[in-house]
């Protein structure tokens, strides 16, 4: 093989690569999801690049018998011709010069032209003279004399000349606007002067034989792609990115701004309490007193009515105290006083307090505290609220069968979060039961499962979310068992091992 057919070669290597990539940009550039004008320009653009790419490509091999010379001569001349008007709408579309006369009037003159110098490819008038040679060069002559080359050159000459106005005209006003030259401005200019030095080279026979224009063209689509593609994609996806960061930024504003207003009613909420306290503790206290003949003897309706103060201040003071207990642990500033303590100690004379709130109804009130429990780091005040809360529920809701306390000692994890080894408490009624889907809503501030005005029990919905984050602040957890009609267990777990308060 003479080493001639080497630039050939690679000149048949590069048209093959422009066809497979101008075709494979027209398929990007087209499957946006946006699809404007500009695209479909774009693709137009392409398609005659690959055209003429692909029909000279193909016109090579007619010297080794391909048939078909013709067709594909027309294949490649009518990528050509067309490409500059395609060149010149693209520009026009990528510039930013308003629809107007202007606009339509080039258009107009560059079908016309085109329209000119398809009959020139048709009639064979365009090309005087055509070579193959055996190494797969390919020499053609245009024919000079032909008013219809003359007309070519002209057409893509105005065409050319007509790219590079709109491309500049947009430069240049962006310019005296910003003050800048943008870098896509520069990447429009840069595309059309790459894909019409690459036409202009194909127009001189001497280089035929070299890979120049090729590779002019496909550095033009690739800049024009870039662009569509930055203006497509890139931009809104960089505009989407800023927008959600900033969306982010006022998503952790009005957080803190939220946190802050949580700690505000936190700390409202206690104060108040505190201060309600004192004077609810003298009614209270002082109502006890009357009621106890210390000042003296009292009628039979004084009684009434002082006992209704008395009770009335109690609730009212077992309200106060939790609205203050869950404010501080909201605040953060619920301290346990935690001290060695037996779990068994703990409850002692826990179940009798139970007795006259069952009073009445068939229950069985049972205890199974195992013996010999481990000590454990706790507030001995704190856990007894949480087990007295647990059973006054019970009581509360539970007409017959049965209640029983049971505690015990494991060692192994069993998915809960409390880290073994453990106590295991657990308070379990034979009463209503919740259903399952109210289960997450009993440990939530306020909530009862019935919120009716006609409940069965009186309370606050406050109860079990204080209890479950008092287990919590001792590192502990709780959660409940339930079927409905048949009863409930409440269960926490409190770690052996001493835990820093959470
Ligand atoms: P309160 O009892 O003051 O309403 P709690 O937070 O202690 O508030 O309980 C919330 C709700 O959970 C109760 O209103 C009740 O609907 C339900 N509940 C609690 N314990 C039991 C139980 N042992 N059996 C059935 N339902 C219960």
């Amino acid at each position: 093989m003479s080493l001639e057919i080497i630039p050939t070669l690679f000149n048949l290597f590069l048209k093959n690569l422009t066809v497979a990539v101008s075709l494979g940009l027209a398929f990007i550039v087209l499957l946006q999801s946006q699809r404007r004008l500009v695209n479909w320009l774009f693709t137009l653009f392409m398609l005659t690049l690959s055209l003429w790419s692909g029909g000279s490509f193909l016109l090579h091999f007619a010297g080794l018998g391909l048939a078909g010379e013709d067709l594909w001569r027309g294949m490649a001349l009518l990528g050509l011709v067309t490409m500059p008007l395609a060149l010149y709408l693209l520009a026009l579309a990528l510039s930013d010069v308003p629809p107007g006369v202007f606009r339509t009037g080039s258009v107009a003159l560059g079908s016309i032209g085109m329209a000119w110098t398809f009959i020139g490819v048709f009639t064979k008038s365009y090309v005087a003279h055509m070579d193959i040679q055996p190494s797969l060069a390919l020499f053609y002559l245009p024919n000079t004399e032909s008013p219809l080359f003359a007309g070519t050159l002209l057409y893509g000459f105005t065409l050319v000349v007509m790219s590079f106005g709109v491309t500049g005209w947009s430069v240049l006003r962006a310019r005296r606007i910003t003050g800048r030259i943008s870098t896509e401005k520069l990447l429009l200019v840069l595309g059309g002067s790459l894909a019409v030095t690459g036409g202009a080279l194909n127009a001189v026979p001497a280089v035929g034989n070299l890979p120049l224009d090729s590779l002019l063209m496909i550095g033009s689509g690739l800049v024009f792609a870039r662009l569509i593609m930055k203006e497509q994609l890139f931009d809104p996806l960089r505009a989407a990115h800023v927008q959600l960061q900033e969306q982010a930024r006022q998503l952790q504003d009005a957080n803190r701004r939220l946190q802050e207003a949580d700690r505000l009613k936190n700390e409202f909420l206690a104060n108040m309490s505190h201060e309600l306290r004192t004077p609810l503790n003298s009614i209270i206290g002082f109502a006890k007193v009357i009621l106890n003949g210390i000042d003296g003897p009292i009628t039979d309706d004084q009684r009434t009515d002082l006992t209704a103060i008395y009770t009335g201040g109690q609730h009212l003071l077992s309200l106060v105290s939790d609205i203050l207990d869950l404010s501080k642990i909201g605040a953060g500033k619920m301290t346990l006083k935690r001290e060695w303590i037996n779990f068994e100690d703990l409850t002692l004379g826990v179940m009798p307090t139970m007795i006259p709130m069952v009073e009445g109804k068939p229950i069985e009130l049972r205890e199974k505290i195992d013996k010999d429990l481990p000590l454990i780091y706790a507030d001995r005040l704190r856990i007894r609220q949480v087990v007295l809360n647990l059973l006054a529920n019970a009581a509360k809701f539970t007409d017959r069968g049965s209640i029983t306390l049971r505690a015990e000692l494991r060692t192994r994890q069993d998915h809960i979060s409390c880290p073994a080894p453990y106590i295991l408490c657990a308070v379990e009624d034979t009463g209503i039961g919740i259903a399952q889907e109210d289960i997450p809503v009993v440990f939530e501030e306020f909530r009862q499962v019935d919120s009716s005005t006609t409940r069965r029990a009186a309370g606050t919905g406050l109860g079990l979310p204080i209890s479950k984050k008092l287990i919590e602040l001792h590192g502990g957890c709780m959660w409940l068992d339930s079927k409905v009609g048949q009863g409930s267990v409440f269960y926490f777990a409190l770690p052996l091992e001493p835990v820093r308060e959470q």
